[in-house]
């Protein structure tokens, strides 16, 4: 079962999910003790219910100490499915926590080559020429190598050297581009494919798609420029291309 957890509560967190898992946890601690826990509980103050405090975590302790498990204070997904499993959560505290993964859905990024692909970064952080605020590493890998889309988004633009130019010796430097714009504002540039998906602007391409394949430039190192604009400025779209190049490779 995924998890309707997202995150590992602990002191300090505030949110619907904490209003969720407290739910849980006192019907949990009502289940052994035959208390009014969750009645006390809904007595309280909404602002209070969606704040972790350290008296919830003593509560939690009390709960992890009952089921077996170690005191840390904190509520992990782990922790959440053993509840689960015991019924302890009801059709509320499920209603709470999926409005709350909703609203803060995870962003999904993956390395630009998947899994079972050679290659890595060769060359770090780099503006790209012609676009301002675009800030790109460069992943090198053999030729003909598989390239993803790092995270979902919508394909923008399509450019660089015809897809009906198949003669190698005109592919210059830059080879064909993919540019495509996710729903949190980053826009991507791609290039030195020397394949490229039949792509089409519009389209939608999730997370760990293919997009293309490495080129063949010959007399240089071959690898994918990937770029990344952010509307919140240089500083986050800097972040963002190196998280991309830390993150996990599509399976
Ligand atoms: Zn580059």
């Amino acid at each position: 079962m995924d998890t309707l957890l997202t995150r590992t509560l602990s002191v300090g967190s505030v949110g619907t999910d904490v209003d969720g898992i407290k739910r849980t946890v006192y019907r949990g601690l009502d289940s052994y003790d035959k208390g009014q826990r969750l009645k006390k509980h809904m007595g309280n103050k909404l602002a209070v219910r969606r704040t972790y405090g350290t008296f919830f975590a003593s509560d939690v302790n009390r709960l992890k100490v009952r089921m077996g498990w170690t005191q840390n204070g904190k509520v992990e997904p782990a922790f959440f499915t053993a509840m689960s499993q015991r019924g302890y959560p009801d059709a509320l505290a499920v209603d709470l926590l999926t409005r709350y993964a909703k609203a803060h859905p995870r962003i999904q990024i993956y390395y630009p080559f998947p899994y079972g692909e050679m290659g890595g970064v060769c060359q770090g952080l780099h503006e790209t020429a012609g676009i301002d605020d675009n800030w790109a590493i460069d992943f090198c890998a053999r030729p003909h190598t598989t390239v993803v889309a790092v995270e979902a988004g919508t394909i923008t633009k399509l450019s660089g050297r015809s897809p009906n130019d198949d003669t190698w010796d005109t592919q210059g430097v830059y080879g064909w581009s993919v540019h495509f714009l996710t729903n949190e504002g980053y826009r991507y540039y791609v290039t030195h494919f020397g394949y490229r998906q039949p792509l089409s602007i519009g389209m939608r391409v999730e997370a760990g798609d293919t997009i293309g394949k490495v080129g063949d430039q010959r007399f240089r190192p071959d690898h994918v420029h990937y770029g990344c604009s952010s509307p919140r400025g240089d500083a986050d779209a800097k972040a963002r291309i190196t998280a991309v190049s830390k993150a996990p490779r599509i399976i």
